[in-house]
């Protein structure tokens, strides 16, 4: 039965990728082990991100869109580095079988694994309980150049900008309408935020609340942007935990503060409603520049770059139709406290505490 499952499942879909990927991959499922022909002056790159239902998606979710997130936050990751993909790992627990649920997650898996030309190359499936959730834990594997520069998160520089892919935040204006939906927002929000909420929702341009939608359930991988981008960048990491909660560890690694300015966050957020119709509403923009802070599940890229390469970093993001902004830049850390913090126009700083949002003036 399982063989026949791994075979209908992963084997058989996944077998023109493994084949159009030979020179590198000898040898993919089915064996004790796959073997990968490492290339001479590379390094390997290697990550693994576990997703479980009812926690890192809703049990109800469409499998395909389960099959390409738990993919794409691995392929993030290399993204994040630099790096090739090159091949990756699948795990599955699953409480049952339920062959509609896995061939729609077979198909969402493999789309996203021919969008990177990465292999599925082998993994486990088991049964669990009928009543432990499903679980699903992928490993990544890639490579990029020995002699290439670090993008680890200590390598932000002096008077670096700090840069973002995408609009940070839609992924958490997806997950609060589908709370709305499910009549669970107040589970998130306040009350007084939850009209906020609804308030903001209603004003925005429909295409963009099909893409906060699409960014929570199926994210874009910033991975040939990453790549071709890489010489340019410094510090750079793929945003899971949102602006504040993320930049904190770029802050610390780097031992710098980060500043982030209001005036670019609401820049980025007007040129993606794409008018004006938000300025006039000072309570809505803060909400959605709060969003972009505390965010969550955006897997954007946000690096940091030396203002010299911010043309080539622009000439790039354009001519691959990747949104890209500034939001702030790099400083010395004045109080030994490294840290985040954002500067409103009138030169007012706040500091932002890891993952934790309190009100600020816009
Ligand atoms: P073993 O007994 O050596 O652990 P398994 O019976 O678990 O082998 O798996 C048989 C083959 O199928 C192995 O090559 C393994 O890598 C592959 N495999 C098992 N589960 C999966 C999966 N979910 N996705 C891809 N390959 C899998
Ligand atoms: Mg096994």
């Amino acid at each position: 039965m399982e063989f026949d499952l791994i075979r209908k499942y992963f084997s058989e879909p996944f077998s023109a990728l493994a084949l159009s990927n030979q020179s590198r991959v000898l040898l993919g499922i089915g064996d004790d082990c796959a073997v990968i022909k490492p290339i001479p002056d590379q390094h390997l790159y290697i990550s693994t991100d576990t997703s479980v239902a009812g926690v890192h998606f809703f049990e109800d979710e469409d499998p395909w869109s389960i099959g390409w997130k738990s993919l794409a936050v691995n392929l993030s990751d290399l993204a994040a580095s630099g790096a090739r993909p090159l091949a990756f790992t699948l795990n599955l627990s699953l409480p049952r079988v339920d062959q509609t649920w896995l061939a729609g997650f077979s198909q969402g898996l493999l789309k996203q694994a021919e969008l990177a030309n990465c292999p599925l190359v082998g993994g486990d499936t088991t049964s669990s309980r009928p009543d432990s959730p499903l679980v699903i834990s992928i490993t990544v594997f890639g490579e990029r150049h020995s002699q290439s520069n670090s993008l680890t998160r200590s390598a932000a520089h002096l008077g670096d900008q700090i840069w973002v892919t995408g609009i940070p935040g839609l992924a958490r204006l997806g997950l609060l309408q589908r709370y709305e939906q499910l009549g669970r927002l107040h589970t998130l929000l306040d009350q007084p935020k939850q009209a906020l909420f609804q308030q903001t929702w209603a004003s925005l341009p429909i295409p963009l609340q099909q893409l906060a939608l699409t960014r929570l359930t199926r994210p874009v991988v910033r991975s040939h942007f990453g790549l071709q981008a890489s010489p340019w960048m410094h510090a750079v990491l793929d945003l899971s935990d949102g602006l504040s909660g993320d930049l904190q560890h770029i802050a610390q690694a780097s031992q710098k503060t980060l500043v982030l300015h209001t005036s670019s966050l609401q820049a980025m957020w007007t040129g993606a409603l794409g008018s004006n119709q938000v300025e006039s509403n000072p309570s809505i923009l803060n909400f959605l520049l709060e969003t972009s802070i505390v965010g969550g599940d955006d897997y954007e890229l946000c690096f940091t770059a030396a203002p010299s390469n911010a043309d080539s970093l622009m000439d790039l993001a354009n001519s691959m139709q990747v949104p890209l902004s500034v939001l702030g830049l790099v400083r010395a850390t004045e109080s030994l406290q490294h840290g985040v913090v954002i500067e409103s126009a009138n030169g007012q700083q706040t500091a932002l505490r890891s993952n934790s949002f309190n009100h600020f003036a816009p």
